[in-house]
């Protein structure tokens, strides 16, 4: 085919790949493996791309896949998608539910489900790189195809950049993501600047002296100590954040103490910030370990503070001319069913991995939620009470047209990059 523009050329292969999509889709659905375990999911993703050409390395940072299909001189496109599940018992009542268990990094057996509907992104970046693999007479340039492991953690991008990511995939010029999320079927939504929070989760564990309760002179109490740091801790973020920035610190849990007459020696305290960009999360980092240093001071506190950080995802901030060039491809492509993006308060580790690179990058969404529903969730004000959102056990993006959506959307991205060459 060489009539039209390079975008319809690809798409036109569309009603080819759709069938083996779905059915890839609702198999995938069925078997969803933990973060870290995506063992059978990355060997499926690894065979697919083998077949259509691609240069395939399994194994990245644990259970990643990298496929590489290298098209002449041109921009090298790297696209992500992110491949695990989360521990969560399916209740959509869907034909092809999951009813699988299996046992987690700490030995549990947990239930596991595509709550997060990291399935379709593996779908439809499947999809994407068949189509520019079986058209590619009408671009020029490489495509970076990425499976990640273990996004929900947090830390399955970063264990690619640590196993060597930059030599394997070589020079990248641009990397984009997407999100299937609660928003009508059809639609894809960009957003320039900050989309995701940073989250940042901290454990404090502060040391007194212990004593019968009836003899506090012998004691550093640290139930009172935690008391003065959580008091404090409030003025991080309304008298250390300009008020234009958004910022949470919360501190979610305070564990100190068995008994009413005994102090104990030492008191854990399990904070969480959220931020949308380095300056702040930096801020409010610092202003932490501040406070409760100093206050462990004030108290006469027999033994330095502990911090340990965990659940750490960096903050999403889109790339300017990488998302402009993005919004006006879907504009043209999409119309109307291309929107703004609003703020999401939700945290992913994608950036980690464009940031390692050296990379501009864009992250999207697209809809998951079938728009009759959801015009009628609209219309009664319902939307937070009717509408599954990510991570819900009711989680269930429609099939169609989620599949082609996603797929279409990083078909028309990439060609923003690689289509205008020829
Ligand atoms: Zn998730
Ligand atoms: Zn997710």
């Amino acid at each position: 085919m060489t009539d039209g523009s390079p975008t319809q050329a690809v798409l036109g292969g569309l009603d080819q790949t759709r069938a083996w999509q779905e059915a890839f889709y609702r198999d995938l659905h069925q078997h969803p493996e933990l973060s870290h375990q995506e063992r059978r999911t990355a060997t499926a993703v690894a065979q697919r791309l083998s077949h259509t050409g691609y240069e395939v390395t399994q194994g990245v940072g644990g259970t990643g896949v990298v496929g590489i299909l290298r098209n002449g001189p041109g921009p090298s496109v790297l696209l992500r998608a992110d491949m695990d599940a989360l521990p969560v018992t399916e209740a959509t009542g869907l034909r092809y539910a999951s009813t699988v268990t299996t046992t987690d990094a700490d030995g549990t057996q947990v239930p596991v489900m595509h709550a997060c509907g990291h399935d379709v992104h593996v779908t439809c970046l499947l999809g994407a790189a068949a189509l520019l693999a079986a058209h590619q007479d009408r671009w020029a340039g490489t495509l970076v195809v990425l499976f990640q492991p273990a996004e929900e953690l947090g830390d399955g991008a970063r264990a690619m950049v640590d196993d060597s990511l930059s030599q394997i995939v070589g020079h990248v010029d641009v990397a984009l993501a997407q999100h299937v999320l609660p928003m009508p079927a059809g639609t894809v939504g960009t957003r320039n600047g900050a989309v995701l929070s940073a989250a940042d989760s901290m454990r404090v564990t502060v040391h007194g002296r212990g004593s019968h309760g009836s003899m506090p002179q012998a004691s550093v109490d640290p139930v009172v100590l935690a008391a003065m740091i959580v008091i404090r801790l409030q003025t991080v973020v309304s008298r250390e954040v300009p008020p234009t920035e958004p910022a949470v610190l919360t501190v979610g849990s305070i564990r100190a103490g068995t008994k009413s007459n005994v102090i104990d020696d030492h008191a854990v305290l399990e904070l969480n910030v959220r931020t949308y960009d380095e300056e702040t999360r930096h801020t409010v980092l610092d202003a932490i370990r501040r406070i409760v240093t100093a206050e462990c001071q004030a108290s006469g506190s027999p033994k330095e503070p502990e911090f340990e950080l965990f659940d750490r995802f960096p903050p999403t901030v889109n790339d300017p001319a990488t998302t402009e060039r993005v919004r006006a491809a879907f504009a043209g492509h999409f119309g109307d069913d291309a929107q703004e993006l609003p703020l999401q308060s939700a945290s992913e580790d994608f950036s980690d991995i464009p940031n390692a690179l050296g990379v501009p990058y864009t992250y999207w969404g697209i809809g998951g939620t079938d728009p009759h529903s959801y015009q009628v969730a609209v219309a009664a004000g319902r939307l937070a009470q009717d509408i599954p959102v990510n991570h819900s056990p009711f989680f269930a993006p429609v099939l169609q047209p989620t599949l082609d959506t996603g797929t279409t959307a990083l078909v028309v991205a990439t060609l923003a990059w690689v289509g205008s060459t020829r």
